[in-house]
């Protein structure tokens, strides 16, 4: 269903009657494409504090990689800001200091990037200032407009960040903003052979991806996304959608999989069409069955919880277990901001997706110390697919645009996320739940 208030208002009578009307003005998002693979600006390291990274420019050049901002335009498009070393209110100012002369001019659809400290070993004072800065970047990402997005990554070394640093500031994290993302260090148990990625360009060579629910909507993006970063995809999706997985599959050079994922043998079927082992499991398969819980019938639970949550869990559990998820792999599941807020009609689907936040925080330190797998899920928003075409259009409309960006996010938006966390050089992101929601005002 495509948005035709933010084509509207993106013509001049468009732009002159809503800001009349003092309507939401989306600006359209630049995203990642092979023409325009980079943010089209300056970029900027800026320092608030005595920083313990020590993150040269020359640093951040490497650590930030080549994918930035190659067009110079005299307006930054990627600004760093380096808080790590902010460890009393007096230090905080610096935040201050260094992005108010800088914040206006920032491009469209430019970022800015603020990096933390990790919480664990501060002290009240210092703790008290670096959670200061979430407030700060959920603040700055609410008004700052015009496309912008603004996150937090708290990090205890800027090598590990790398992939993750590389994502954020690039057209690939459009529709993300608002975020805090802890990045740990990269053991070497979690980072496979042939870690780090030679080729930044298709860091998944040599490595297979199964998506669940691949033959349409956000799983369908998130295989072509992963085939176009170089791996061998599975597209699996029910039986019934098996002429548009093949028509996926075949496209990217990959293989279908028809199988309902509620099947109690699907780890051992998946364990079976994967004899070489998986590299990535995207589980994406997902369905709402809403109505209020005074209406909703035991089906509606159980269709939805198994779906989304039993069979997860389930998979997870056999495909770890037969080895079939290969060290250095990857687990990203598909959580909603339905699971993180809550939403009316929505007390099944809630609990499902809210169940998976639960999966990914508890399994994701063990499977890293047992399995060398990381653990993550994404949690979007209000994005374009088949699902939200269905809802109706007042309650469609006030989803669209409630969130900074004023906008409905698409497909490719979360099949980016899913493939920087997929990334051979993400092994420090591990437990995280990332919304893919423009910084929507629900549960925000
Ligand atoms: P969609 O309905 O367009 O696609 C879902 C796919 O999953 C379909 O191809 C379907 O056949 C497949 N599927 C359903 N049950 C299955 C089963 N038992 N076994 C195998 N495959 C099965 O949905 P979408 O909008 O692309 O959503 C994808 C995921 O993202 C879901 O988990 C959904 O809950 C989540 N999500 C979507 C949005 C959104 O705004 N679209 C928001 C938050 C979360």
């Amino acid at each position: 269903m495509a948005d035709r208030y933010l084509s509207f208002t993106g013509t001049a009578p468009g732009r002159f009657l809503t800001r009349r009307l003092g309507l939401p003005q989306p600006a359209p998002l630049q995203r990642w494409s092979p023409e325009r693979p980079s943010l089209m600006g300056d970029r900027l390291l800026l320092t608030a504090g005595k920083s313990d990274l020590g993150l040269t420019d020359a640093d951040a050049r490497t650590a930030l990689g080549r994918d930035l901002t190659t067009a110079p335009c005299g307006k930054p498009a990627a600004v760093v800001l380096d808080a790590t070393g902010v460890r009393d209110v007096e230090t905080l100012a610096e935040v201050h200091a260094a992005l108010h002369p800088v914040v206006r001019s920032v491009a469209e659809s430019g970022r800015i990037v603020v990096l933390g400290a990790p919480l664990e070993s501060a002290d009240h004072h210092q703790a008290a200032v670096q959670q200061a800065l979430e407030g700060f970047t959920r603040s700055l990402g609410k008004e700052i407009g015009r496309g912008r997005t603004v996150n937090l990554v708290r990090l205890a070394d800027a090598h590990a960040a790398e992939s993750t640093l590389r994502f954020l500031l690039s057209p690939k994290s459009a529709y993300l903003s608002g975020q805090v993302i802890e990045v740990g260090s990269a053991p070497a148990d979690v980072t496979a052979p042939h870690d780090p990625p030679h080729d930044t360009d298709r860091p998944l060579t040599g490595r297979t991806a199964l998506v669940t629910g691949g033959a349409r909507g956000i799983g369908e993006a998130v295989a072509e996304t992963l085939a176009r970063d170089g791996a061998r995809v599975v597209v699996l999706d029910v039986p019934q959608a098996e002429q548009d997985a093949r028509r996926v599959a075949d496209r990217l050079g990959g293989t279908a999989l028809a199988l309902d994922i509620t099947s109690p043998d699907a780890g051992a079927r998946i364990a079976a069409a994967l004899p070489d082992g998986l590299d990535v499991l995207v589980h994406n398969a997902g369905i709402t069955r809403d109505r209020r819980l005074v209406n909703m019938p035991a089906e509606h639970w159980s269709s939805v919880l198994d779906v989304n949550l039993a069979s997860v869990l389930r998979t997870t559990d056999a495909l770890l277990e037969s080895g079939t998820l290969k060290r250095g792999g990857r687990i990203v599941a598909t959580a909603s901001i339905a699971g993180l807020a809550g939403n009316a009609g929505q007390t099944n689907y809630g609990a499902s997706k809210a169940g998976i936040v639960g999966l990914v925080r508890a399994l994701a330190p063990r499977a890293r110390a047992e399995h060398g797998v990381t653990v993550n899920a994404v949690a979007p928003g209000f994005v374009e697919t088949k699902m939200t075409a269905a809802i109706p259009l007042f309650i469609r409309e006030a989803g669209r645009r409630m969130n900074s960006l004023a906008q409905g996010g698409l497909p490719i938006d979360v099949a980016e996320t899913t493939a920087w966390l997929a990334d051979p050089g993400s092994s420090g992101v591990n437990g995280q739940v990332v919304r893919v929601c423009g910084q929507s005002l629900l549960g925000a």
